[in-house]
């Protein structure tokens, strides 16, 4: 049997600027101890603008804590104004990268076919992408969050190499519990993290699918956390709002205690 080392990351969203943030970090670290790290992986996922901070003060106290950001440019270089490589969080030692957040698809109108671009392009640049998938509330009430959301999976992970895609973290998050208070039930999130796994399987192949960890995000607190972790397909946490309370994150990367 695979064993996944659970993820718990905290999407800072467009919170905290750059001096926030080591202070952030730094809070974080001074929180957490061994048994913790090698309990679990963790990261933060900031704003482009904190990135170089965040490294600094992570590689300068050699911590153990993980970093990336929250988007990326399907592109290398050129002409897109506003936009930031992979190459560029690359060069900041970047480990991860979200795609596809539900917040950029509603908001910047990603689409599948974008994010698996920008899949394709984190990979190119040896970024681990976060690829977030979920449905949103209409789905969830005409029960399709299953077909929903697997379409979304399939799409991101259009010729994805498996080399790649057994390295992929795959968030899945219902877009009506993120931000709302409303978290899923451990089985919403069985359910659906579970039908991952299996496409997954049928995508590429059951050995494959046993390494990808699969995080639920939306709405996670040190209340919920432990009900979720202990559901066998969830591999992990994004998480947002409680992310930003170092005290209340530590609680949630001690989900066992
Ligand atoms: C998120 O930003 O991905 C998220 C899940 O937010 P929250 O935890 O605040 O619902």
């Amino acid at each position: 049997m695979t064993t996944r080392t659970p993820l718990m990351a905290g999407n800072w969203k467009m919170n905290l600027n750059h001096l926030e943030a080591i202070a952030q970090v730094q809070k974080l670290a001074f929180a957490m101890n061994d048994k913790d790290y090698a309990a679990v992986e963790v990261a933060v996922l900031a704003p482009f603008t904190d990135l170089r901070s965040v490294q600094t003060v992570i590689e300068g106290d050699k911590l153990k804590i993980k970093f990336g950001a929250q988007d990326l440019s399907p592109h290398d270089s050129g002409a897109y104004t506003g936009d930031i490589s992979g190459a560029m969080l690359a060069k900041l030692n970047c480990a991860y990268v979200t795609v596809g957040h539900s917040e950029r698809r509603e908001y910047h109108g990603e689409t599948d076919e974008l994010c698996n671009a920008k899949v394709k392009a984190a990979f190119k640049h040896g970024l681990t992408p976060i690829l977030c998938i979920g449905e949103g509330l209409d789905v969830r009430k005409a029960g399709n969050q299953v077909a929903y959301t697997l379409a979304q999976l399939d799409g991101g992970l259009k010729d994805v190499p498996a080399e790649q895609a057994e390295t992929i973290v795959i968030a899945y998050e219902p877009v009506w519990a993120i931000g709302t208070g409303e978290v899923a039930t451990p089985e919403d999130a069985q359910e659906v993290c579970g039908a991952i796994r299996g496409r997954l399987a049928e995508l590429y192949s059951q050995e494959l699918a046993d390494k990808v960890r699969i995080q639920y995000g939306g709405s996670v607190k040190s209340g919920n956390v432990a009900a979720i972790m202990a559901q066998p397909d969830v591999d992990g946490a994004l998480v947002g709002g409680a992310a930003l309370d170092p005290e209340e994150f530590v609680k949630i990367v001690r989900f066992r205690d």
